[in-house]
């Protein structure tokens, strides 16, 4: 299934921008067409739901959410950057890890299996992207997401070739 990226971002960030509205969103998007990419459109949506979530509660209330979109020849770039408690560079290495959580006690309250990063992590990996996250601790974390776009060229010469082998 082919996926407009930047669309399912958009789409996103308004939902969480209605369901939190005590959090101030800020999207930086400078991409003025569509962004294709070969996945299913869910999801790349639950992917982002994942990340918003831990954004929000690893945030403080008011804190600003950052979510951007950018792409270069091959790849969409999506970043989610929060300014919360941050991860220590320990702790960073594990947190893709499944039913890994930085500090049980704490977090405890906050609900979660520690499930969530590490399916997002291999749902990008099974469409041949990156998941990534740089975070210092006490300032914030910003995780990445890289994935291959289709490219348009490719497609009109596969078909091209296509036509040839009729
Ligand atoms: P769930 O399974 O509901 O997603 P979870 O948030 O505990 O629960 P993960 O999303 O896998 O699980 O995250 C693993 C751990 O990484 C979290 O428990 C938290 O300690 C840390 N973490 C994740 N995102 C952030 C963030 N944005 N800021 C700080 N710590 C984070």
């Amino acid at each position: 299934e082919i996926t407009d990226a930047r669309e399912v971002v958009l789409q996103v960030f308004n939902n969480f921008k209605m369901i939190k509205p005590d959090f101030a969103f800020v999207l930086d998007d400078d991409l003025n067409e569509s962004t294709a990419v070969r996945m299913y459109r869910n999801h790349l949506e639950q992917v982002l739901i994942i990340l918003l979530d831990n954004a929000v509660k690893y945030s403080t209330k008011r804190e600003e959410i950052h979510l951007s979109v950018a792409k270069n020849a091959r790849y969409v770039d999506i970043a989610v950057q929060d300014f919360g408690e941050g991860i220590s560079q320990e702790n960073i290495k594990r947190v893709f890890n499944r039913f890994y959580r930085v500090d049980k006690a704490r977090s405890r309250d906050k609900g979660g299996n520690g499930l969530g990063l590490s399916i997002a992590q291999r749902l990008i990996e099974g469409y041949h992207g990156k998941l990534t996250v740089e975070s210092v601790l006490g300032q914030g974390s910003v995780f990445r997401i890289s994935l291959p776009i289709v490219q348009k060229s490719n497609d009109s010469d596969e078909k091209a070739k296509e036509n040839e082998v009729r």
